[in-house]
């Protein structure tokens, strides 16, 4: 690499906005913090690959914002508030603009969460990035996958299947309309839904992130509460942008198999329904989709008649036939 090893990491990711609590930070052989005795540590890893999991052409900054946006997303959904994070970089080249681009990305999103990055590793081979960020949540308060109960209702954070389209439409090089410009944004700029997370602590009996498609994800829940669930098509949250630039039945498929989205699932005892409408609105929109069932699966209807999925959700190694 024509820049050194030393000098990327003193460039661009050393010497950031600090935290009283990482005692030591970048710099020395690994970094050491200050966990309260009165909080639980929460830790995420997620591997971003070129190609794999943004097209080859995605801009630096765009790289930077998604490595961490998709670890910020798994924190939430575990009702955990973020600190820290480490950083595994592994580059082509030593490219100063693309480094620039990338780091701008990554501290623009960073900054927004007080998320201080305190170690990390740099080496040459095909473009690689991996985060790991940990955070922390109150003793017995983290959500988890596997609370769903039958009876209990089904809610979807923000909207989803825009992302998917929005990768569509750079993949398909669409016309640059502002409702197209909006869902390549969704899939090039996630929100994670942090606030949201901490909010529900209380709240949901279960909770993940959407990441791999709504179905695939809300199957995994299920699989893990060991119970299933019934969606309902005509529930789901509607897209302006995506039913502009998409036929109505590929909006539907989209919002039901559609990766990349990192909206909240979550489910919710009946008698917490209205604290839903009273605390969670305020934070972000939240929609029922559906209820949980005693009976394994998930099943999807429209109205009373069955419905019909034509995509899937990404399997990295079972071969589907989506990109991302
Ligand atoms: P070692 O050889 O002990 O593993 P390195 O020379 O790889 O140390 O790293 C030196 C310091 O720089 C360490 O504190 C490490 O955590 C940090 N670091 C290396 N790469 C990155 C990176 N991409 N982002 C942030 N910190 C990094
Ligand atoms: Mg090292």
């Amino acid at each position: 690499m024509s820049l050194g090893e030393f000098d990327i990491i003193a460039r661009y990711f050393a010497n950031r906005a600090p935290r009283p609590d990482v005692l030591l930070g970048i710099g020395d052989d690994a970094a050491v913090l200050d966990v309260r005795a009165d909080r639980r540590l929460v830790v995420a890893m997620d591997t971003i690959v070129d190609g794999v999991h943004f097209p080859s052409d995605t801009a630096a900054a765009d790289i930077g914002y998604r490595a961490l946006a998709v670890n910020l997303s798994d924190l939430a959904a575990m009702g955990a508030e973020p600190a820290w994070m480490t950083l595994s970089l592994c580059l082509p080249q030593a490219d100063a603009s693309w480094l620039e681009g990338f780091s701008t990305g990554l501290f623009e999103l960073a900054d927004r969460f007080g998320v201080a990055l305190i170690g990390g590793d740099t080496v040459k081979g095909p473009l690689v990035v991996t985060v790991q960020v940990a955070g922390w949540v109150e003793p017995d308060r983290w959500l988890t996958r596997s609370g769903a109960q039958p009876g209990d209702l089904v809610y979807v954070s923000g909207v989803v299947g825009e992302a998917a389209a929005g990768l569509a439409v750079i993949q398909q090089q669409m016309p640059e309309t502002a409702a197209a410009v909006q869902l390549r944004q969704r899939f090039l700029r996630p929100a994670p839904r942090v606030a949201l997370g901490r909010s529900l602590r209380t709240i949901a009996s279960a909770a993940m992130d959407v990441s791999d498609g709504l179905l695939t994800d809300l199957g995994k829940l299920c699989t893990a509460s060991g119970c299933g669930a019934n969606i309902d098509v005509d529930l789901l949250p509607r897209s302006a942008a995506m039913s502009q630039v998409f036929a109505a039945d590929a909006c539907v498929d989209y919002a039901l198999a559609g990766g990349d989205d990192y909206e909240i699932l979550f489910t919710v005892a009946p008698e917490q329904a209205p604290r839903v409408a009273r605390e969670l609105n305020a934070v972000c929109a939240c929609t029922q989709i559906g209820v949980v069932t005693s009976q394994g699966g998930v099943q999807c209807r429209q109205g009373q008649q069955p419905y019909a999925i034509k995509r899937t959700g990404y399997d990295h190694f079972a071969g589907a036939q989506q990109s991302t």
